[in-house]
């Protein structure tokens, strides 16, 4: 496939010495940019979490370039090199196998070092299965929580399926589809068989999928079934809790006595004092 994605646009050609952290596809190949496109083939040499991985982009877009590996295993012993090449003036992009690098995949490390030496980088931004999966649920979206893969420890497991239980927020959740079934159940026990919650799977893949629309109904939806793919969890949060206005009986029969001798009829005082104090009209009335 030979697409013209050369561009005009400025920062589209590497400059020396800098960094480029470079979001790649999360599963359609087609979702790149051209400046992302035009960085990797133009930078000194790609560092990539798996090379086979990247090269399927490289092979589609009919270019090359030097591929190095830089994984959870061999960052910290690369690091200091990488930093010294930047230092030397070559390019570097750093890549990983699906999405935007460092979130739940290598670069946070070696992100921190690039920074701490003063020196530059830019982040060509692309695909994330977090923020796809968020703004596909039609859930609020505007302010979320992200927290990655959950725990595998079952203290700190049951800390972060309290806090979900009790969060506003939409919390989106990475998950292995061979987790996804305990991973459900935990959330059942904790948050409710009704909470809301949709799972998103193979997004962007030609079986792209997305199930909801409560715990329960996706806890059916898996039975007898193997789950495959990849998968993201996105929660919604719980609506505010209603602000219980704790009332004193007789401080508002007293209210409600001193409306009435002013003059109010029964049902207006009730009226009124029911929204004062966010009641049911019925609740004020009795009370007379
Ligand atoms: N850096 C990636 C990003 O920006 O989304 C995430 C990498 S993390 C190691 C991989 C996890 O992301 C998968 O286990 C899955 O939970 C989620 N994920 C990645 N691609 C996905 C897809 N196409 N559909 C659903 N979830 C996906």
């Amino acid at each position: 496939m030979n697409l013209n994605y050369s561009s005009s646009h400025k920062n589209s050609k590497p400059e020396s010495g800098l960094f480029y952290i470079v979001g790649t596809p999360i599963g359609n190949l087609s979702d790149i940019s051209h400046r992302a496109l035009n960085i990797l083939k133009s930078v000194s040499f790609v560092l990539c979490e798996d090379t086979r991985q990247t090269k399927k982009i490289l092979n589609k877009y009919e270019f090359t370039n030097n591929l190095i590996s830089f994984n959870q295993f061999n960052s910290s012993k690369k690091i200091p090199k990488i930093v010294n090449e930047l230092l030397s003036g070559k390019s570097i992009a750093l890549v990983s196998d699906a999405g935007m690098p460092s979130i739940c995949d290598p670069g946070e490390d070696l992100v921190k070092e690039i920074k701490t030496r003063g020196l530059s980088i830019i982040c060509i931004p692309g695909p994330c299965a977090a923020s796809t999966a968020l703004v596909s649920s039609g859930f609020p979206s505007s302010k979320f929580i992200f927290e990655g893969f959950p725990p595998k420890k079952k203290s700190e497991r049951e800390r972060l399926f309290l806090e979900i239980s009790k969060n506003e927020k939409t919390t989106i959740l990475y998950e292995s589809p061979h987790r996804l079934k305990k991973l459900l159940c935990e959330l059942k026990v904790h948050c409710g068989g009704g909470r809301e919650v949709q799972v998103s799977r193979e997004l962007t893949k030609k079986f792209e999928e997305h199930i909801g629309t409560n715990i329960d109904e996706v806890i059916s939806f898996f039975e007898n079934k193997e789950v495959l793919g990849e998968i993201t969890v996105v929660i919604k949060g719980i609506s505010k809790p209603k602000k219980n206005f704790s009332y004193d009986k007789s401080e508002l029969r007293q209210e409600l006595l001193d409306l009435v001798n002013a003059g109010l009829s029964l049902s207006e005082a009730s009226k009124y004092l029911a929204k004062k104090k966010n009641l049911s009209k019925r609740e004020v009335y009795n009370i007379y």
